[in-house]
């Protein structure tokens, strides 16, 4: 059995490898002797940095990139003990700055776990343990086992009040907070605003699947031409139905990258908190390209629970977004 499990869990390096080979840019037609390339492991997963500049400039943007990324780790992880997520997760109530990340992540899994009718819920932590996603040896769990789980799970819970001056107050109300589904994300669009706030350009960040693309990729070319992984492997990566523009952002969320095994059988690392179930409606993976990676990370994970039915109807009300769904 095998038990790929989830951010920031060690185990995890060989299954985002996969993910972000696959998911790599494609822009340049002629190779340009200036893009530089830099790839490390870093919240469960692997990061790639690639810069049209010379070694010294995109070294320096690379290294600012890997700090933020560092800093939404310290923040999020709930392997990081002292995490502000693991001492809410302990029953603390925390008052911190509004434009922390965790401040930022957790107003906007609220608000996607509203607007997705409960697909989305940063709560299901319960529900990935019961079916083995966080260690253990998985097995398709009890029903007592799996209304206990369910009862304990529900994004409500999550309360964030304003505070004077520019804080807010924060607490898990007994809920387990995890932010996987939305952290690398974010990790991507803090390490985008720091980029272009220092003056850098031309450069794509990939973050385990979550990408975003600044200037260009090739003088006189404006757009990047990014690929998404065939959720089989049995057809090779095919492009998304619009190159990416400088800003924009594009994730995908698939069944094939985590999963469990129990009895032969795989379970999605993607779980339908309204049911308990991981989720399986016949989609390999949805792709979303957005305005920002945190949108983009979010929406992809929340249009896999929907399937392509409900997706549609959440997409009506999201215009700047577009979704690619793809079959098993
Ligand atoms: P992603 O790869 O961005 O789609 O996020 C998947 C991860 O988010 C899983 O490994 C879980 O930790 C968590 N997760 C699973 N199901 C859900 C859900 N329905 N809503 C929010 N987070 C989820
Ligand atoms: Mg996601």
């Amino acid at each position: 059995m095998k038990n790929h499990s989830n951010f920031s869990a060690p185990a995890l390096a060989i299954a985002a490898v996969a993910a972000f080979a696959f998911l790599s840019a494609c822009g340049q037609r002629e190779p340009d002797t200036r893009m530089q390339s830099f790839s490390w492991p870093t919240m469960g997963t692997v990061a790639e940095f690639t810069m049209r500049a010379d070694g010294v400039t995109a070294e320096r943007a690379q290294k600012l990139a890997a700090n933020a990324f560092r800093l939404v780790e310290t923040n999020l992880s709930v392997f990081v003990a002292d995490s502000a997520v693991s001492r809410l997760n302990r029953g603390e109530t925390i008052r911190l700055a509004s434009d922390s990340p965790l401040a930022n992540v957790a107003r906007f899994a609220r608000e996607t776990a509203e607007a997705s009718g409960d697909a989305f819920d940063p709560t299901v932590n319960p529900l990935m343990r019961a079916w083995g996603f966080r260690g253990g040896t998985p097995s398709i769990p009890s029903a007592t086992t799996l209304s206990n789980a369910l009862e304990s799970v529900g994004w409500r819970r999550l309360s964030i009040g304003n505070a004077a001056s520019g804080e807010i107050v924060i607490s898990a109300g007994g809920a387990e907070l995890d932010f996987g589904a939305i952290a690398k994300g974010y990790a991507v669009d803090l390490a985008y605003d720091r980029l272009v706030a220092n003056g850098f350009t031309d450069f794509l960040i990939n973050l385990g699947g979550n990408i975003r693309v600044c200037g260009s990729p090739e003088s006189g070319r404006k757009d990047w031409n990014v690929a998404v992984r065939d959720p089989s492997g049995r057809r090779p990566p095919s492009p998304l139905p619009r190159p990416l523009r400088s800003g924009e952002a594009v994730a995908t969320s698939g069944s094939y990258e985590r999963f469990v095994e129990i009895d032969g059988r795989r379970y999605s690392h993607i779980i339908d908190p309204r049911t308990g179930i991981p989720v399986d409606n016949g989609l390999g993976s949805v792709s979303v390209i957005a305005p920002t990676a945190m949108e983009a990370d979010a929406y992809s994970t929340t249009l896999f629970v929907l399937g392509r039915e409900a997706g549609a109807a959440f997409l009506s009300t999201h215009h700047a977004c577009t979704a690619v769904f793809i079959g098993q």
